[in-house]
């Protein structure tokens, strides 16, 4: 009954119990199993009981063996034993256990029993493992920081919030100058004493934010042991941890040698500080790495930008605000850096976006024989630049203009010679300027017209000044071409004359215009023939001749017979149309030297210079012939005829109006007479 009873209590237990008789010693026999353990092996109780180890674990030789020298252990030492062991649990996962084995004595002291409680510890077996890989990787992590803190070159301290010094890395201890193993404490200690009281003042207020959560930066500096002053840029990092202020970081940049730059750039400055402040151009001073250690007040002025010292800017801040390519800016920074001394054109924006010129220069600044930096000065070329490329746009407009228009551009010496020629040249005269080049310039003119320019030309160098001249040139194509040419005195630097630039227009037009103009003052609309007046000048030319030579002239003068019956039975046309015809076939029957003019209406004159007598009446004769053959005009068919009188230089009078008149008198009478017929006068 008792024995059920604790077989039931037993069979709940979430441990695995059995119990082992010891048979001689030497024999192990299950004599119990728990419901538990009965489970884990897959056997009933029935199965187990009086069955040995060897027996229940004869497919697992290893883990017989296990259990076996556990428990001769136990049966050799009679006292308990713990061990633990891993096997497939029911489900296949790998059980892990841990076996305690107690061993159970009779009545008589002998070991009679075993009893072995098996514990499933695959949960917390696990649970450890958790544990280890986390702790793998916290290792990792911490060394990953050791690394980092230890590999770093800036100085690097970790202080907990009670502010002790935890760790320190080497960088740091090379810079106290103390010994790799110098422990934490004494370490602080010898910090301490290295610092200015001051400092230490202000780094400790300045720590107590840090603690508050807020990162500091700032600049301190110490002495090492030999008074070698070190300067420090400290960057102190608050370590939070979920919350949980862990205390802070401290990296510590020896900047020293940088501020021994600094420094002595600047004493090198205060050397020259009237040229740097009073310098209009703006002057500055970089560093090695291209920091900005001074400006002078131009600076401001000449850059359109302030800089402020003081937030250290680098020249690399400003890219953006170059037009020059900025790589170029760098490479002549690094030439500067090697020793030479540059020179060159940069261009900006200001700060309103328009572009400045700026002529840079950049000298490397010596101390003791060492380049610690760079001087700069800038001198603003703005309107240089602007000027010049103005001037460039305004040569390129003129250039533009001169090859594409008509007039003629000539400079010529005080030889006459031509210096240079206009493109123009080519299109208007078919003449390469090359060529017209070193060719004195009336080489191309007209010969009529050089004598008339080269004495206004040898005027204008006597006088220096501007004169105006026309003259032909043979065009393109061969036809004489008008051109009106203004010269300008042309002086060199010194105001001495140098030569004349010549402009030449084309004047054809005008040209034309004017011959027009002047043949309709001199000839008959009508039959283009000299009219009166030429016919007057012509006349008393003739008159001069003849006088001076002793020859007769003679003059006719005809008006056709009863033209207006013309006029009026065919018309007006036909009128016009006989005029022209007649004055043809007058002028078929005439010499060369013979003028024939229309004095108006049907009246016409003929000049005869050196004729006499009987050539004159020859003449009119044949004339008179001539001109009664029949006329065919717009169709019609019909005859006229003409009356003659004629007077003779110098027997009829000695001025050409006399001559016309006594000749205009016989033409009367020979109209009177009959018509159709000459008349001499008295
Ligand atoms: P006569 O034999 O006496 O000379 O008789 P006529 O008809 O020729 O008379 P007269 O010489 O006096 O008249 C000339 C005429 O010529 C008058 C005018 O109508 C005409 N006449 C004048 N000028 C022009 C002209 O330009 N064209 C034409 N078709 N007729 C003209
Ligand atoms: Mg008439």
């Amino acid at each position: 009954m008792i024995q059920l009873f604790f077989q039931g209590v037993l069979n709940q237990l979430s441990d695995m119990l059995f119990i082992v008789e010891i048979e001689e010693r030497t024999v192990l026999r299950y004599v119990f199993a728990n419901q538990t353990g009965c489970n884990q092996l897959g056997l009933s109780l029935k199965q187990i009981e009086g069955k040995t180890i060897g027996e229940v674990f004869y497919d697992q030789p290893e883990r017989e063996a296990l259990i076996s020298e556990q428990y001769k252990r136990v049966i050799e030492k009679r006292e308990s034993a713990i061990y633990k062991d891993q096997f497939p649990g029911t489900d296949g996962e790998t059980v892990y256990s841990e076996t305690r084995l107690d061993p159970l004595f009779n009545e008589k002291g002998e070991l009679a029993h075993i009893v072995a409680v098996v514990r499933d510890i695959t949960k917390s077996v696990h649970q450890q493992e958790e544990l280890l890989k986390k702790n793998d990787r916290l290792q990792e992590a911490e060394l990953h920081w050791q690394s980092l803190i230890e590999n770093n070159t800036d100085g690097v301290l970790f202080i907990n919030k009670e502010r002790e010094l935890i760790r320190v890395n080497q960088v740091f201890r090379n810079m106290l100058g103390v010994s790799a193993d110098m422990e934490m404490r004494e370490l602080k200690e010898t910090a301490i004493q290295m610092f200015d009281p001051k400092e230490l003042e202000k780094i400790y207020s300045l720590r107590q934010l840090v603690l508050q959560g807020h990162l500091q930066e700032y600049e301190s500096y110490f002495f090492q042991q030999d008074g070698r002053r070190v300067d420090l840029q400290v960057k102190e990092v608050p370590v939070i941890i979920k919350g949980e202020m862990q205390g802070l970081y401290t990296f510590v940049k020896d900047i020293s040698e940088q501020k021994r730059t600094e420094k002595e750039l600047r004493e090198s400055e205060e050397r020259y500080r009237s040229l740097f402040d009073y310098n209009q151009d703006a002057v500055w001073s970089l560093d090695l790495a291209g920091n900005f250690i001074s400006v002078n007040p131009a600076f401001e002025k000449i850059m359109g930008r302030s800089i402020d010292i003081a937030g250290k800017p680098n020249l690399r801040d400003f890219e953006k605000e170059f037009v020059t390519p900025f790589e170029d800016v760098l490479q002549h920074y690094e030439e500067v850096k090697q020793g030479k001394s540059v020179e060159y054109n940069v261009s900006l924006y200001s700060l309103n976006k328009e572009v400045i010129h700026l002529s840079f220069t950049n000298v490397p600044i010596y101390v003791e024989g060492k380049i610690i930096g760079i001087y700069g000065i800038g001198k603003d070329v703005t309107e240089e630049v602007t000027a010049k490329k103005a001037l460039r746009e305004s040569e390129k407009k003129y250039r533009l203009i001169a090859e594409n228009m008509n007039d003629l551009i000539v400079v010529f010496n005080l030889e006459g010679i031509v210096t240079y020629a206009s493109p123009s040249y080519q299109p208007v005269l078919g003449v390469k300027p090359e060529e017209y080049v070193g060719q004195p310039a009336v080489s191309l003119v007209h010969e009529e017209d050089r004598l008339e320019i080269v004495s206004r030309f040898a005027e204008a160098v006597e006088h220096q000044r501007p004169y105006t001249v026309e003259f032909r040139k043979k065009g393109r194509s061969g036809e004489w071409l008008y051109f009106e040419t203004v010269c300008m005195p042309l002086w060199n630097e010194q105001s001495v004359l140098e030569g004349f630039v010549g402009i030449s227009r084309n004047i054809n037009e005008r040209k034309y215009y004017e011959e027009k103009l002047e043949h309709m003052a001199f000839y008959d609309p009508l039959t283009d023939v000299p009219n009166r007046r030429l016919f007057e000048n012509l006349a008393n030319q003739a008159i001069k001749e003849a006088a001076r030579s002793g020859q007769r002239a003679g003059i006719m003068y005809l008006d056709l017979d009863k033209f207006k019956t013309i006029n009026d039975t065919l018309g007006h046309d036909v009128g016009d149309e006989l005029l022209r015809q007649f004055t043809d076939r007058l002028k078929g029957s005439l010499r060369k030297m013979d003028v024939l003019a229309r004095m108006g209406g049907d009246e016409f004159t003929i000049l005869l210079p050196n004729t006499s007598g009987a050539a004159a009446e020859e003449a009119a004769g044949r004339i008179l012939q001539t001109i009664e053959q029949p006329y065919q005009v717009k169709g019609h068919l019909f005859t006229t005829t003409s009356s003659i009188g004629i007077a003779f230089y110098p027997q009829h009078g000695q001025t050409v109006e006399e001559l016309i008149q006594q000749a205009d008198e016989a033409m009367y009478r020979a109209k009177k007479g009959g018509r159709n017929s000459f008349v001499l006068a008295d």
